[in-house]
């Protein structure tokens, strides 16, 4: 890459800080997108010349929102609620909802912007957003995140629609929360608009496989990246960070190919299991009862709880971080390399730091990122979408058999597209100059917009 287009590269990203101070997040994501680039630039002059870098790191809309709700005592609280409508070149805007009392405007932009690439990787008609709300959901009753729900939608749906804005689940936001804001949206507009929202329930609208779909795709892709290096899982020791819906579905599918999971965690600590983690067990605790997975090993014996334990000191062949962004940091990388880890695979968004990446990538394992490793959740959303589309409702198999096939083309494009640009077994650079293209070539089709 010349010097100069360094150069251009680093005063947009500049400008980004300068535009949005104080969301690091949102930093970090657009220098990693922008990292991979240069060579980008090199083969596509007409992206510089209709600044597609520049209009591609600035939301088409971004809607901030108060949201007052009262809890069981009559008490009432006011949260703020977020949309960021990113980019919508290449279909509606589409990508979750979450529901955190960490979120704010610089991390819905993070991953509204990691979704835009993500979305045109899987090769379906999907714009990217993302958004949510500093409500924590933890320890409200039922009729408490109803309320919520129901002032949440109350503001927001005047900016959603199957053609406009598809959103879904996220931290936080599950088949309860989704049900609530889909009752709300429908009472709003009296419309049964099912393609409005996914995640929905199988009964109204959902779509099998959706609920397992971001880890089950995330094992796809490392399937496929170790088959690209004459392995495979079969017997591998892993751990998967987290034991919400994508590390559940993670360590389901990891389980079902014949790898051995000896353990998970949750925001308070570490449960380690040499003979396999029991998910029926983890299901009943965080699906059932809503409980810390602290009490996996009161119920197991033989398996051991770390409060505050660091998952990734614990050895293991494959590493699944599937929790939330950066969770895995410089020296857990370190640590994983050291002992042996072949291959990490992202079920969450952006959970390893840039130190973490870049160690990955000097090793040389196997590093499949969220981008491209998790993107089977907005995939089977999408197809969600086609099957409200039709007034249809797919099989498990036949879903679950299209899910597999774009896991494995999403792997094939990302690791052609690196060798393409010189940057043979990179999946990182694959997966951001890919979405990037594909995105860039809509903009540049749709004219200055
Ligand atoms: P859930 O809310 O279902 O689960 C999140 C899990 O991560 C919980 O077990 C939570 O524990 C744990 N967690 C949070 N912070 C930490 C931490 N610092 N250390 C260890 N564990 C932690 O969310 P999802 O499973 O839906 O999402 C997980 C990640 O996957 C997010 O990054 C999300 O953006 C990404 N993702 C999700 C998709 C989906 O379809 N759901 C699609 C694509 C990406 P606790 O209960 O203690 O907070």
């Amino acid at each position: 890459m010349s010097a100069v287009l360094c150069e251009r590269i680093e005063a947009i990203y500049q400008q980004v800080i300068a535009r949005n101070p104080g969301e690091d997040e949102f930093h970090q994501a657009v220098k990693e997108v922008l990292e991979s680039l240069g060579p980008v630039l090199v083969k596509y002059p007409e992206f510089s010349e209709q600044k597609i870098i520049e209009r591609i790191c600035e939301p088409e809309r971004q809607i901030i929102f108060r949201v007052p709700w009262q809890d069981d005592r009559g008490e009432v609280h006011i949260n703020r609620g977020f949309r960021v409508q990113f980019n919508s070149a290449i279909g509606p805007y589409k990508g979750g909802l979450r529901f955190h009392p960490s979120v704010y405007l610089g991390i819905i932009k993070f991953l509204g912007f990691e979704q835009v690439f993500k979305n045109a990787l899987t090769g379906m008609p999907i714009g990217g957003g993302k958004g949510g709300s500093d409500f924590d959901p933890k320890g409200r009753s039922d009729d408490e995140v109803m309320r919520f729900c129901q002032s949440f939608m109350t503001e927001l749906y005047r900016h959603l629609g199957e053609y406009c804005d598809v959103p879904a689940g996220d931290i936080g936001v599950g088949g309860r929360e989704i049900g609530y804001l889909f009752g709300q949206y429908k009472r709003l507009t009296n419309r049964y608009e099912s393609g409005v929202l996914t995640g929905k329930g199988i009964g109204w609208g959902g779509s099998l496989v959706r609920k397992e779909a971001t880890g089950y795709g995330a094992v796809y892709f490392v399937r496929e990246m170790l088959k690209a290096r004459k392995s495979g899982l079969e017997g591998k020791s892993c751990v998967v960070s987290g034991s919400g819906n994508v590390a559940i579905y993670t360590i389901e599918k990891l389980q079902q190919l014949g790898a051995k999971v000896i353990a998970c965690s949750d925001s308070h600590g570490v449960v380690i299991h040499e003979r396999g983690i029991d998910l029926s067990l983890v299901k009943q605790l965080k699906e059932v009862e809503r409980r810390r997975i602290a009490d996996y090993a009161t119920r197991h014996k033989d398996a051991r709880y770390l409060a505050g334990g660091n998952i990734w000191e614990i050895p293991c062949q494959v590493a699944m971080p599937s929790a939330t962004q950066n969770e895995l940091n410089g020296r857990d990388a370190v640590a994983l390399v050291k002992n042996g880890c072949i291959a990490v695979g992202e079920g969450a968004n952006m959970p390893t730091t840039p130190e973490g990446v870049r160690v990955f990538l000097e090793a040389k394992i196997a590093f499949g990122p969220g981008k491209a490793a998790n993107a089977g959740g907005v995939a089977t959303s999408a197809l969600e979408m086609q099957q409200n589309a039709s007034r249809d409702s797919w099989t498990f198999a036949y879903t679950e058999k299209k899910l597999d096939e774009i896991m494995t083309r999403i792997h094939a494009d990302t690791y052609a597209t690196a060798e393409e640009f010189g940057a043979s077994g990179n999946y990182v650079a694959g997966a951001n100059i890919a979405g990037f293209i594909n995105v860039a070539n809509a903009m540049v089709a749709l004219g200055l917009i």
